[in-house]
């Protein structure tokens, strides 16, 4: 099977370099032309648009920032769309609002094709080492065949059914992650200004029902309180958030903690710290 790759961001590389590794041929492109350079070097070809990507591939997916850059590489004569014809898939991996999503599966089903959304869980390592969590919702048949493609980037691979479920599951997840890290980093700037020792204060959380992966994993960069190297950058979790917000007013459903822990995120953005990992919130909220 022909396969393109659209986005090749932290997760996109990780993710299109897994699909050659499992022996599909397979065809990149990126805004960023530089970003398909490695991937060219393991065996891919690199189209010259989003659209030549579609037309030499039998499924496209594309894992883009934000809705915006999802529209920026669907829309136009050298989009995505445009390549699609009967026959063909669209998959597209970004974590993005249902409303995008709506609009990608009705502009390729215009054209006769197939499509599927796929948000996923899981960073840069996971994505790195084929552990991610999909959220698939769209088309089943479109998900049948894609599913040998899904199994070369993840290890949880889940079919919610309508377009748009995956992007509210998507949404869902990540709203947790988020109060998560905003109340582990306060816990740890009150333990830190108030002259405990943070190593012990892990120890005690590891220890009881709160232990959890992402602490271990953000514990010594939280500390340390100064380097965060981007594994999901800072501006995609305050994009989730506000996501998720937009999403629960449709519904007329209030999220306290969720509008809270946006306005942190919000305040990180405006210090300038949207280019880091998630974790650097914690700058936002401890001054030492
Ligand atoms: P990233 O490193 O920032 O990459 C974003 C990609 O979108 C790049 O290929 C970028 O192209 C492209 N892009 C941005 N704006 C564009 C525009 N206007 N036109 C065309 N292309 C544009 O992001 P990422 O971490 O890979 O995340 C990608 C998606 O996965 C996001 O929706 C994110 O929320 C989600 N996600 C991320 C993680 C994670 O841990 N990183 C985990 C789960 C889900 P350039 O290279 O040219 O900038």
């Amino acid at each position: 099977m022909k396969v393109g790759f659209v986005g090749l961001g932290i997760m996109g590389s990780a993710m299109a370099a897994n699909l050659v590794k499992g022996g599909f041929e397979v065809t990149v492109w990126n805004r960023t032309a530089a970003k398909c350079d490695p991937l060219a070097v393991l065996g891919t070809s690199v189209a010259a648009s989003p659209r030549e990507t579609a037309e030499v591939s039998d499924i496209v997916f594309a894992m883009m920032a934000t809705p915006l850059a999802v529209e920026s590489v669907r829309d136009g004569d050298n989009g995505i769309i445009a390549g699609l014809k009967s026959g063909k898939g669209y998959v597209d991996m970004s974590t993005i609002d249902i409303e995008t999503s709506k609009e990608s599966a009705r502009r390729a089903h215009e054209k006769g094709a197939l499509f599927l959304e796929a948000p996923v869980a899981g960073s840069r390592k996971p994505a790195e080492e084929a552990q991610l969590t999909i959220m698939a919702a769209g088309d089943r048949e479109l998900y049948d065949r894609s599913l040998p493609v899904l199994e070369k980037m993840g290890k949880k691979i889940l079919f919610l059914g309508e377009v748009g479920n995956g992007a509210r599951m998507k949404l869902a997840n990540n709203l947790v992650m988020g109060g998560m890290i905003a109340a582990f980093a306060e816990g740890m700037a009150l333990a830190s200004q108030s002259g405990l020792d943070l190593a012990q204060l892990l120890e005690v959380l590891d220890a009881g029902a709160l232990a959890n992966p992402m602490f271990r994993l953000k514990g010594g960069a939280v500390a340390e309180n100064n380097h965060f190297p981007a594994a999901f950058p800072l501006k995609h979790m305050q994009k989730d958030l506000r996501l998720a917000l937009r999403l629960a007013e449709q519904i007329e459903l209030p999220l306290f903690t969720t509008a809270t822990v946006n306005e942190l995120f919000k305040e990180a953005v405006s210090q300038g710290l949207g280019d880091f990992d998630f974790a650097a919130v914690s700058r936002a909220i401890r001054k030492r």
